[in-house]
């Protein structure tokens, strides 16, 4: 298949419905001429990702819960049956507790701390190292996604903006460490899109509306501008860009109060 990704192979994480940000990369992944792996959480999620995965025509899609380290090594035990190595890994995964969020930072008990550091940060770093020999030597990329709140106070969104800063100090530290070995490490940094986990956030319908209000662009960027930006930063002509993060946010970021 032709196309900037064509020969690529991609393990496309976080895949939960049609409207994940891992489910829009994966679509054009494929349609950029990548072969496609999926994985999903869990039991719960298995037929929507098995139904989505032929949408890609998907080398295989295998569970993976990112909290369980014998769930990573099961995945990637998957990964090297199909694949001896691969191009592409993107880490489309979060999750903080919604009952913390729903409180003062103050008030986020250590366990819910733990967790959401656990699940949205830790799980990168856990994700590489298995990747690792998979990809070393083949020019990869490893792409992970983050939200302006790791850099400035966006209400309500405070657990998640301390592990979305790690993300992005994460990516910065293993762009350093694995860029030796030919594997580039980046973050985009998407604007507000209405997912299921983006949906956790207490009035997010409201953020929505205002962000729409307010962006320079007049109007919100969405998951296919994400997987846009994933493409380019994946593919051949970003080849020397490594440990960043990128913004698609139709100018949100640049705003003050
Ligand atoms: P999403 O569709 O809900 O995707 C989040 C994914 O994380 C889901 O597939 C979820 O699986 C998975 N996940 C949570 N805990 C997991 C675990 N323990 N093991 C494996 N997977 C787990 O929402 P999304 O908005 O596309 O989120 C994807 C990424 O984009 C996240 O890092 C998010 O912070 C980031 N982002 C989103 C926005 C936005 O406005 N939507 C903006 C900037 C950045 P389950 O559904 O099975 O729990």
């Amino acid at each position: 298949m032709s196309g900037a990704l064509a020969g690529k192979r991609a393990l496309v994480t976080g895949v939960a419905n049609e409207r994940s940000l891992a489910w829009q990369i994966a679509e054009r992944f494929f349609r950029e001429g990548a072969e496609i792996g999926l994985s999903y959480q869990g039991a719960r999620q298995e037929r929507r990702a098995r139904r989505l995965a032929q949408g890609v025509a998907a080398a295989f899609v295998a569970p993976c819960d990112v909290s369980q380290d014998a769930e990573i090594a099961a995945l990637f035990e998957t990964v090297e049956r199909h694949w001896p190595q691969f191009d592409i890994l993107i880490h489309a995964i979060a999750f903080a507790d919604a009952a913390a969020l729903q409180g003062k930072l103050i008030a986020v008990e250590r366990e819910a701390f733990r967790q959401a550091l656990d699940i949205s940060v830790y799980s990168l770093l856990a994700l590489v190292r298995q990747a690792q020999s998979l990809l070393r030597g083949r020019r990869a990329s490893v792409l992970t996604l983050s939200y302006h709140g790791a850099r400035k106070v966006v209400p309500d969104y405070h657990l998640m903006g301390i592990a979305k800063a790690a993300l992005e100090a994460a990516v910065r530290y293993l762009a350093a460490e694995l860029g030796r070995e030919g594997i580039r490490v980046n973050a985009v940094s998407a604007g507000p899109v209405k997912t299921l986990s983006a949906a956790v956030l207490p009035r997010f319908q409201d953020k929505l509306d205002l962000a729409a209000a307010r962006a320079p662009l007049g109007e919100l960027s969405d998951g296919a501008d994400v997987a846009a930006l994933a493409a380019f930063l994946c593919g051949p002509d970003a080849l020397h860009m490594t440990g960043g993060t990128h913004y698609v946010d139709s100018g949100l970021h640049v705003l003050g109060a």
